[in-house]
């Protein structure tokens, strides 16, 4: 609940495509805008304790914290390595992925930070993106080029492996291995609330009118290999990106025009339209 900022929705600009969406907004919730000072915010992760969310700016780079208690919006970490994606981990610690350094770090406990993955097979990442953790303590993370494509959010640079995988950190090893190799931009992604499934976006769509603008899914077998790859949903409005499941294993993600809300069986059910401020 945000207590705090300008109301921008009411419940009654909840989109509703299907009748399985009916009820799913609660009925006196509202939506409120609490900062708008970012390029693009991306990558919240709210940390309950605390009772505040974190978030990255990645072109102005920085990350910002929101006070639930205050309603006060102040800067988390500047600079940040141009942050992006971000989750907050089992144990209650922020793991972030940073274009700028091309890895992906956890901050600790005590306010250090430390490097999680910066490379594959001896080779620099490209910029990771996106992160998630699984409840073995894997480390699930996706590495598209977006950080080295040009200086804008990153630093533009070769990319040294050539190709934008998506990877898992071994949570007794530490060791960083290739989940998925055939993604043409890998972005958001998550498991279901079993775990059984991992959905993951490519909005490859950034770099060719014919490269995917969706949402795959994969099983999940012991050990972390990947298995029975489908298309779970196509993008009916510019592109998902960051995506969170709720507890009955619905997807509620990020798109052009808001949220978009789809049931397990890949329908769009819902929207939560989000106008843009000029
Ligand atoms: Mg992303």
């Amino acid at each position: 609940m945000l207590l705090h900022g300008r109301t921008i929705l009411s419940v009654s600009d909840y989109h509703t495509l299907d009748e399985r969406f009916a009820g799913l907004p609660c009925p006196t919730a509202t939506i409120r805008k609490v900062f708008d000072g970012c390029d693009w915010a991306e990558g919240p992760a709210y940390f309950p304790a605390g009772r505040y969310l974190v978030w990255s700016d990645a072109p102005n780079d920085r990350m910002l914290r929101y006070d639930e208690a205050s309603g006060a919006v102040s800067v988390f970490r500047q600079p940040a390595n141009n942050s992006n994606g971000n989750t907050v981990d089992r144990q209650g610690r922020l793991v972030t992925c940073e274009h700028g350094m091309r890895r992906v770090t956890r901050t600790e406990h005590d306010g250090t930070i430390t490097v999680l993955a910066d490379s594959f097979e001896s080779k620099r990442l490209n910029s990771p993106n996106d992160v998630v953790v699984k409840s073995d303590n894997s480390i699930w993370f996706t590495d598209p080029t977006y950080g080295i494509d040009s200086d804008y959010e990153g630093n533009k640079a070769e990319s040294e492996i050539g190709a934008s995988y998506v990877y898992r950190i071994d949570p007794q090893t530490g060791d960083v291995s290739v989940v998925c190799d055939d993604f043409v931009k890998p972005n958001g992604l998550a498991f279901s609330p079993d775990e059984r499934l991992l959905y993951v976006v490519d909005t490859g769509r950034t770099h060719g009118a014919d490269n995917p603008a969706h949402m795959r899914v994969f099983d999940v077998n012991p050990g972390g290999r990947l298995s029975n790859s489908r298309v779970f949903a196509n993008c009916s409005n510019g592109l998902f990106d960051g995506f969170r499941l709720d507890t009955e294993g619905r997807v509620w993600t990020s798109a052009g025009d808001g949220v978009h809300v789809c049931h397990p069986d890949g329908t769009l059910i819902g929207k939560i339209l989000i106008p843009s401020f000029a």
